[in-house]
């Protein structure tokens, strides 16, 4: 497939350890485009926390991306809800949830983080936040969303479908120059959902959790399953406990998959980092991609899993 830079994305099996020092990993292949914004502030010796925050920024003003910021798809009343999180090197953290009208929620979870004692704000008090900070207040529907969602209420009987498409989180984690790490994760979660559902992505250790100790990892997926395991949160216990990043990833889906019965329909993939810049990934079935930009890689690679399937992801 070509990326909007025209390139050629097509997805490489993963070959050997991937690792690099700056490095720049986010989820599914809309993540190759975010990592480019990425890699310009890392290679030009800036933060971690300004790259991913500048990198997630790209996918939330794609319109064409129906399942991230502006232009995703909304919950079965009509209206676009989105979720963020942030965390820094110090392992501070910032996140906002079901915020409306806002195009850029990482932005705003990295000014909850910075700006105010609290870690969340959500709903209408997050928005009011966000307005009192200077963002300003649009409409995220685009003729794209609208028109899904009005193809999708001819057969929804009103009901949120759970399933493995209608949604994609990105999650990017980052190194940068000076060894530091930062995380950001951002979504408008399931399509269709119940208004005021909120999913793993704005959730520290579900979503998203950096340790700049020991890494980082990032979830997209059905954000239930990864709320009752917290799934990024367990990766990074497992790094800590001096596991790799993909035996790490392993152990986080494998959890899901020995603690939730039923996982026919589900996909959650999940990427990790640690503190030497190796990476790793795995989803609970095939179809989960990430992107990887460093010195020497720019590649959209496909995820190891766990259960082949007939559907894929993105
Ligand atoms: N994790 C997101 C949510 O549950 C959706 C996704 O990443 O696919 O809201």
């Amino acid at each position: 497939m070509l990326g909007t830079t025209g390139l050629d994305l097509t997805v490489f099996e993963r070959e050997g350890p991937i690792q690099g020092k700056p490095i720049v990993i986010s989820t599914w292949n809309f993540g190759y485009d975010a990592n480019k914004k990425a890699w310009s502030v890392l290679s030009s010796g800036g933060r971690a926390l300004d790259a991913v925050e500048q990198g997630v920024m790209v996918a939330e003003s794609d319109l064409n991306n129906t399942s991230v910021g502006r232009g995703g798809n909304p919950d079965r009343d009509g209206i676009v809800t989105l979720d963020a999180c942030i965390m820094n090197e110090k392992g501070e953290a910032g996140s906002v949830a079901a915020i409306e009208n806002i195009e850029h929620p990482i932005s705003v979870a990295r000014m909850v983080m910075e700006k105010t004692p609290h870690v969340m704000l959500a709903g209408d008090g997050a928005k009011q936040f966000a307005l009192e900070n200077g963002f300003e207040a649009i409409d995220l529907l685009t003729e794209k969303s609208k028109a899904n969602y009005k193809e999708w209420l001819k057969t929804s009987k009103y009901k949120p479908i759970i399933n493995i498409e209608n949604h994609d989180t990105i999650g990017m984690l980052a190194i940068d120059a000076r060894g530091n790490l930062s995380g950001a994760c951002t979504t408008s979660g399931l399509a269709f959902k119940i208004h005021g559902r909120v999913g793993d992505s704005p959730i520290i250790g579900a979503g998203l959790y950096v340790d700049n100790q020991y890494g980082a990892a990032v979830c997209t997926g059905i954000g239930e399953l990864v709320m009752k395991n917290l799934s990024s949160f367990l990766a990074v216990e497992e790094m800590r406990h001096k596991k790799s990043p993909q035996k790490a990833c392993e152990t986080a889906i494998k959890r899901i998959i020995e603690k939730i019965p039923d996982v026919s329909n589900a996909q959650v993939g999940i990427l990790a980092i640690n503190k030497k810049g190796e990476v790793g990934a795995y989803a609970i079935r095939e179809g989960f991609t990430y992107a990887v930009h460093t010195n020497e890689i720019e590649k959209v690679f496909g995820a190891k899993f766990k259960m082949p399937t007939e559907h894929s992801g993105k």
